[in-house]
This record gives structure tokens, sequence and C-alpha cells, in this order.
């Protein structure tokens, strides 16, 4: 029988975790600064449901340790990681004794050296803080879940929609259970994980479209079983090569049979959906996804340029998508078809064309700093079309007006998932005839605008062909690069307290 705990009326939970998803197929790197830490009464900030006044802010004190959160990018360097995670168990240890602890993490950092980033900051932490803390856990369905983290875990689930329209219900449920578990003194929750080995992109899995609906509604109505406290299905994080990498499932609760079989229920739902996920929009070679868009009436087409998503982990300045586009002879005149095209980071261009202003005619280079093995540094001459400094990313955006593209250049990457990320820089997507962007699957406002879309297949650190990029280090076998493998086994994994 699992022990039963004392109830605290009002518990103390520290917040902390460091939230990013690295690709390990891209050269860049990522260091301390991208995190944007925050820390003590800043941390809370973050999360509108900790608000002052409201009931789950009110059930709890909450004490934010350092949560760190950075774009999407290439692999966490060592010293950055010692630095960010030195602070937050330092400031961890000072805070005196707590009942609880929410790890807010993303689930898919790669460290130097590392393979399991999240799970050694987790026993870390669990050092720190002592064995009697109950810890949840809230991730991306984009993480990875390796037995190690749901061991150091008591509580662990994810967001339930791809795109992630869910992200604040999902902390805030992490949060809540976490506060009624230790208001109630009922026993730490049994876990069950199974790891699923199949390996998707995030654009094969999107939650808008079958199979994927299915296999999530599942979710909530495991989830509503007596005696499950949560239940989670993780897709994975495709664009690192670790061992750890592939879909999962957990489910928690105080009844281990409904639990186990919520877990075997999903897991198998997961499985046997794997011939089924494609890719949410058709697909081409960028030249095949130009021809359609010339030739469609759709305005605007939007095509992904996906292989340098910056929000998947591209590092978002590789040239060979703009460079294509650019040697178009459609595109050639001011005449032509008007085409947006966001983005590529090249700060000395920027320099040069904000030190020429408005209107003005400069020749700059940008791209290829962090990520040359697909195209190099790219030249290109055309009129200042806008400016616009004091941008979270960017830092600072120009639009240059080269033929009839309109090229966005920034000082630091920046994903455009808004209308208002074009509008600010006196561009209308929606009188565009052509709108491309590094994006995977549209965000929703984009999505909604859009008269036709498809994604072209390009080449970067988040290629959307997997079996080309050259995983060597993930568990085998692994659909889809196995993909006649056998019936894998899908019986759940109660894996004990830590
Ligand atoms: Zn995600």
């Amino acid at each position: 029988m699992p022990e039963p705990r004392t109830a605290v009326a009002r518990p103390v939970i520290a917040i902390a975790g460091l939230g990013i998803e690295s690709s390990t197929f891209s050269p860049a790197r990522t260091e301390a600064p991208a995190f944007h830490p925050r820390r003590g009464t800043d941390v809370l900030t973050r999360y509108p449901f900790l608000t002052p006044g409201t009931p789950l802010r009110t059930a709890a004190d909450w004490r934010g340790a350092l949560v760190g959160k950075a774009l999407p990018g290439g692999t966490v360097t060592a010293s950055a990681y010692a630095e960010l995670s030195g602070e937050l168990l330092d400031r961890l240890g000072e805070m005196g004794p707590l009942d609880g602890l929410w790890y807010d993490i993303h689930g898919a950092m790669t460290v130097e050296g590392m393979d399991d980033a999240e799970a050694d900051l987790l026993a870390r932490i669990r050092e720190t803080v002592g064995p009697d803390v109950i810890v949840s856990t809230s991730m991306d369905l984009h993480g990875n879940v390796s037995r190690d983290l749901v061991h150091l875990s008591d509580l662990i689930t994810c967001y339930r929609t791809a795109p992630h329209e869910d992200a604040m219900e999902t902390k805030e449920r992490a949060a809540r259970n976490l506060v009624e578990l230790l208001v109630s003194g009922a026993p730490r929750p049994v876990k069950a994980w199974i790891p699923v080995p199949v390996l998707l992109a995030g654009e094969q899995t999107s939650t808008r479209i079958e199979p994927a609906r299915s296999v999530y509604a599942a979710v909530d109505e495991v989830e509503a079983a007596e005696g499950v406290t949560d239940a989670a299905i993780w897709v994975g994080y495709a664009w690192a090569d670790e061992p750890r990498n592939r879909a999962a499932v957990v489910v928690t609760g105080q009844a281990e049979e409904a639990v186990t079989a919520g877990a075997e229920r999903l897991a198998r739902g997961f499985w046997e959906a794997r011939h089924d996920f494609a890719f949410v929009a058709p697909t081409g070679t960028l030249d095949e996804c130009l021809d359609e868009a010339l030739a469609s009436t759709a305005r605007p087409y939007f095509v992904s340029d996906t292989g340098d998503n910056p929000t998947a982990g591209g590092a978002g300045d590789v040239t060979w998508g703009l460079e294509r586009v650019l040697s178009r002879p459609e595109f050639k005149d001011p005449s032509g078809p008007t085409v947006l095209y966001a983005s590529l980071p090249g700060p000395a261009a920027v320099d040069t064309a904000v030190r020429a202003g408005a209107g003005a005619t400069v020749t700059v280079t940008a791209g290829a700093e962090a990520d040359d093995r697909h195209a190099g540094p790219l030249t290109l001459t055309g009129e200042v079309h806008a400016i616009r400094h004091g941008d979270h990313d960017a830092e600072t955006e120009v639009v240059l007006r080269v033929g009839s593209v309109h090229v966005i250049l920034t000082r630091l990457r920046k994903p455009y998932h808004h209308e208002h990320d074009f509008t600010d820089l006196s561009l209308d997507p929606r009188s565009a005839d052509l709108v491309i962007v590094k994006i995977g699957y549209l965000e929703p406002e984009l999505f909604a605008m859009a008269a036709d879309w498809k994604m072209a297949l390009t080449p970067g650190g988040v290629d959307q062909d997997l079996l080309r990029l050259g995983h060597h280090r993930v568990s085998r076998p692994l659909y889809p690069f196995d993909r006649d493998m056998p019936t894998p086994d899908l019986t759940a994994r109660v894996v004990p307290p830590a």
C-alpha cells in the first residue's frame, strides 16, 4: 500500500525549469541569455492563472526559483547549462522547506555531452530540495519522456493540441493537480509509462486533423476514469539524436488498474495509427510549391520553408530557400507577383540598411553565419521598405524589396506567426500574392488567412524528411526508420516514486 501523506493546508511550492527545443542537426549553439531567465516573483508573472487574487495563487505560497524559456535553437552549450542550472539550484537551496515543486519545462533540451538534460536537472533539484517534495512536471508534447524523468516526477503531463492552443491550460492543470494532491494528503500517484517506438515530425501529427485528432481525443476519456488524475501523450522531438527521442504515454492517478489500463489504451491508439500520420498540408520541393502558387488563383498563397523553421530548432539563417526564390524570373521585376519572405537574420545587413534609411537602395550580405551547409551568405540589392526597432526576438527588422520580393532581414532570428509581425513592417500579407515563411504548420492566424498553403521540404536543421537526416543514436527498432518492425511491448511500466 502506498504511504499516506500529511495534508498541507497552504503548501509552499517552488517553480523552476529550463525550456527549449534544440536540434542536434543544427550547427547553431544556444547560450544562457537566450533563455531570458526570470527569477523570484518575476517568475509568477509568466502565468495568468497565478495573478494575485486568483484561486490558484491564493491556494499556495508560490515561490519562483528560476524559469528560462528560449526560442527553439541549436544544442545548449555545457557552460550555459552549468550557469543556468547552478543558479536555479542555488535559488532553490536558499528557499527553505518546500512541500511541492512545479517543474515547468519543454522536454527537448539537448546539452553538449548529455543525453537527458531535463532528468539530470530534476535529479539535482531533488538532491537540493529533499526526497519528500512532490514534483509536478509540465511539458510540450514535442518533449521526450525517459523513464528517469517519470521516476523523478510525481505528476507529469503535456499539451494536448498542436499547434499548442492549450499551453497555458496545461501549465495550469499541472499546477492545480499539484496543489490538490498536497492539500488532500493523498499518497504519491501511481505512474504508468509506455514508450512508443514511433518518431514523427510535428508537421505530421497536428491534432487539427486525423489521426492525431482521435488519438488525442482519447486522452480526455482516459483522464475521466475514476482514480485517474492526468493522462498525456508525447509525440516526442524528431530533430535530436538521443535514445529518448520517441513517442511516449504517461497516465497518473491513485488507482493502479485504471492508470495502467488507460496508458495501454493510449499507447495502442498511437501505435495503431502510425501509418496514417501524414503531413498537415500538401508537400513538395520549393520549386514545385512556387510553381503551384504561381499557377493558382488562391490569394494569399502560403508556402512554408520548413527545413529551417526557427520554432522547431532551425538556425533560421539558411539561405537556400531565399536564394531559390530570388533566382526565379517571375520575381525579378518590381511589377511581378508580390512575395513576402520571412525571414533571414543578418546583423551587418540590418545595420547597413538602417544607416541608409527607408527609401535608399543598398547592397547587403546576410545569412549562413550559423548554418552554411546548404548555401553560403546571400548578397542582395534592394530598396529599404521599412525599418523597425525594439522587437523582443529580432531586436531590429528591416524589409528590403528585391524585384517583387519583400525580404525581411533581422538582427537576431525571429519567428513570424502573427499578422502584426507583417503589418508592423508596413507589409500586408492579405493582399500579397505569395507569403513564404520559415515555419512548419501555420500558426492559427496565418492558417486562417491562407487561401491555400503548401509545405516545401527544404534542407536545414529541422529537415522534415527524417530518414535523410541521419539519426544514429535513437533506440531501434523505431518507426518509420524500421517500417516493418514487429509489434512492440506496449504494456504499462509502473514506475516507482523517486
Ligand atoms: Zn511543441
